[in-house]
């Protein structure tokens, strides 16, 4: 599959919107084959994954290295689903229980309601801001308007889709329209007509390039794409090291890491990539070692 995957952002009705949009088909993709998802997993990790882009973005105050993570605990049969995103592009994520019993459930009965975490923030300095808001059951894209307006008191539409096929995600995105304080309620209620009208986004990232997404979506309101050389190409990737993989493990109590020596040593598997790193007995003998001093 060629890669294709970006953000773009753009002007809407005259200067009363902003724009941000991600084609996200060959990450979600990735994500799939990674972690196993399956369709109903795939749908809706691809949105949270998007969404978390969508959001790094937009939250983003001229930080460049601003990153934001989705953490929807719902009582569904999908379990945790997070999501995690820099403004620079990275995207991954993780699902607790990627193929429920029941595989015709939609993304809403699949996560359920319960609580969504977003943190953001710069790393490695700074301190991650966090907030919670209730999942209402209603889907990512209205829990992500909701938290955009309680939290945020961003006015704003959230679009995502995920399109699966048999042999994988066909395509993947979002758009969010932001609107700003100028705007009239004239031009926000023809930009919600638009959005109310336009056809499953998944079908139309299928067919078009994101730019004739957006135009498609926003066709008769006038709309430009601000900066045309503003295109941040989306990616898998994990940030995870060995150096990030031994850290939990010096958080365990002596007697369990004496445990792992006398097996031999362990190993951790990242949860977001799939990425192996061992430990011989001699790495977690330095643990102790520190436990000691
Ligand atoms: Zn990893």
């Amino acid at each position: 599959m060629e890669n294709h995957d970006r953000i773009i952002q753009g002007m809407a009705g005259d200067g009363d919107f902003r724009v941000i949009a991600a084609q996200t088909t060959v990450a979600v993709e990735t994500a799939r084959e990674i972690l196993d998802l399956s369709p109903v997993a795939a749908d809706a990790l691809g949105r949270a994954m998007t969404g978390s882009l969508l959001l790094a973005r937009l939250l983003d105050k001229d930080v460049r290295n601003q990153y934001v993570t989705l953490r929807f605990q719902g009582n569904g049969p999908l379990g945790t689903v997070i999501a995690d995103a820099t403004v620079k592009g990275g995207v991954r994520g993780f699902v607790a229980n990627p193929v429920p019993e029941d595989p015709l459930l939609d993304v809403e009965k699949a996560i359920g309601t319960g609580m969504l975490t977003v943190v953001r923030g710069t790393p490695p300095a700074g301190k991650p801001y966090t907030s919670q808001i209730l999942l209402g059951g209603k889907g990512i894209s209205t829990d992500l308007t909701r938290y955009l307006m309680r939290s945020e008191q961003i006015a704003s539409a959230v679009l995502l889709g995920v399109l699966n096929r048999r042999d994988g995600v066909a395509a993947a995105g979002g758009i969010v329209i932001q609107a700003f304080p100028h705007a009239t309620e004239e031009a926000i209620a023809a930009i919600e007509q638009r959005v109310k009208d336009a056809p499953p986004l998944s079908t139309l990232i299928d067919k078009l390039d994101i730019e004739d997404v957006v135009a498609t979506v926003l066709h008769g309101v006038h709309y430009k794409q601000i900066d045309a050389g503003y295109s941040v190409p989306v990616s898998y990737s994990c940030p995870c090291s060995r150096e990030r993989a031994l850290a939990p493990i010096a958080l365990f109590g002596e007697a369990d890491i004496r445990e792992m020596i006398e097996e031999g040593g362990t190993e951790v598997v990242c949860q977001f990539c799939g990425r192996k790193y061992s430990f011989s007995a001699h790495d977690l003998l330095a643990l102790t070692a520190k436990h000691d001093a």
